[in-house]
């Protein structure tokens, strides 16, 4: 099983050391045909505009949708977090809409550019999140189907799944913490390969809504 980085911009090398280190192959995905060799897909922190951009200039947009929506999984880490975002606060388009959220950029202002602080994620255990926050976002509204995976202190909420979709603004690849990646691993090992009677379950975007 491989997990693909989008690698046009920003923290991608980080990603794929730390896929390394948990013995998992991490492989670049900078064209759409990368997508087919890999079963999941990590969207690094950097740039969200300039990432936008690429996004568009490579034609991804399309085929990172389609992978989503056949049930792969998909990790966003600060910038990744915005382009998963269903509404970004403050611009009028969103770019890959899978995860129903609102975020805000660059929620914590001049004054608290950047910091980190130990969070309770407890999907991953007992021991806390060592939280690296550069220039990041904040989720400001979370929709009825996503899973709050950790918070500040003050309530505000950094680390969200919904399915198949997970998404932290902090970087967990630049403080040595690898149970995220272990958990998208584990996603993806079983989407690849989903256990007897399990069945795969479609993105909700192509369920069929039968009237009662
Ligand atoms: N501030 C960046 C943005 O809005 C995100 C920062 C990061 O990924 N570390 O795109």
């Amino acid at each position: 099983m491989k997990i693909g980085v989008l690698a046009l911009q920003g923290a991608f090398r980080e990603h794929l050391q730390t896929l390394d280190a948990i013995g998992v192959e991490g492989v670049p995905v900078r064209l759409p045909a990368d997508l087919g060799e890999v079963s999941a897909l990590i969207l690094p922190g950097g740039e969200s505009t300039t990432m936008r951009r690429l996004i568009d200039r490579w034609e991804l947009r399309g085929p990172i949708l389609d992978f989503a929506e056949h049930g792969a999984p998909l990790f966003g880490t600060c910038a990744g977090m915005i382009l998963l975002a269903r509404e970004i606060a403050g611009e009028e388009e969103p770019i890959l809409p899978l995860l129903d959220v609102t975020v805000r950029r660059n929620a914590f202002g001049r004054q608290l550019d950047s910091f980190e602080g130990e969070l309770s994620v407890p999907v991953l255990g007992d021991r806390p999140v060592h939280g690296v926050f550069i220039r990041a976002p904040v989720v400001e509204r979370a929709g009825p189907d996503v899973d709050v995976l950790a918070r500040l202190e003050d309530g505000r909420i950094v680390a969200v799944r919904e399915r198949n979709v997970v998404a932290t603004a902090f970087h967990p690849e630049l403080a040595g913490e690898t149970r995220f990646h272990r958990l998208v691993a584990t996603m993806a090992s079983e989407h690849a390969d989903p256990g007897e009677g399990s069945g795969r379950r479609p993105h909700p975007t192509r369920r069929s809504r039968t009237p009662r």
